[in-house]
């Protein structure tokens, strides 16, 4: 554990307080439920956390339910408007194409990622939706936040799975 924000929550057992440290154990979360660990959580214009998810494909079964996606709805449903122009989104993985286009359309100000993906990212590998023509909403970008922690669980993840 190299993080400070990581050796602050031993166990897992106290509520997380930052917005990354949320979305760490909705990662968590999903793990324990069977489901690939991936958590997020939306912030908005005052800092508060207003809505946090964590993957649901599997039980629904949906396969567009991502934590992204799923964390976007419900900040847009609690602040009634599918515009979130003062929100962050923070999620412990690179978001695919499909969640970076819901984050482009959510009109996200600021997204915060944890691990890269090189496999099935979107933004910063693959399609790199905001680079292209047809995205009319470039949010600014910060990755690698807390990435150890993040890759860790998705590591962990897929090794007990063999
Ligand atoms: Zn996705």
């Amino acid at each position: 554990m190299d993080s400070p924000a990581a050796s602050a929550y031993p166990g897992g057992m106290s509520e997380p307080t930052t917005p990354m440290a949320i979305a760490l154990q909705e990662a968590r979360r999903a793990a324990e439920a069977g489901e690939v660990p991936v958590g997020a959580a939306v912030v908005d214009a005052g800092g508060r956390v207003i809505a946090r998810a964590h993957n649901r494909v599997e039980a629904p079964p949906d396969p567009t339910g991502h934590a992204e996606i799923l964390a976007l709805r419900d900040a847009a449903r609690i602040l009634g408007t599918p515009r979130l122009v003062d929100c962050d989104l923070v999620v412990t993985l690179e978001p695919c194409a499909m969640c970076a286009q819901a984050i482009a359309h959510a009109r996200i100000r600021r997204l915060v990622f944890g691990a890269y993906d090189p496999k099935g990212g979107g933004v910063e590998h693959g399609a790199r939706v905001f680079a292209q023509p047809t995205c009319h909403h470039r949010p600014e970008v910060v990755g690698g936040v807390q990435e150890r922690e993040a890759a860790a669980l998705l590591k962990s993840f897929f090794a007990a799975r063999r």
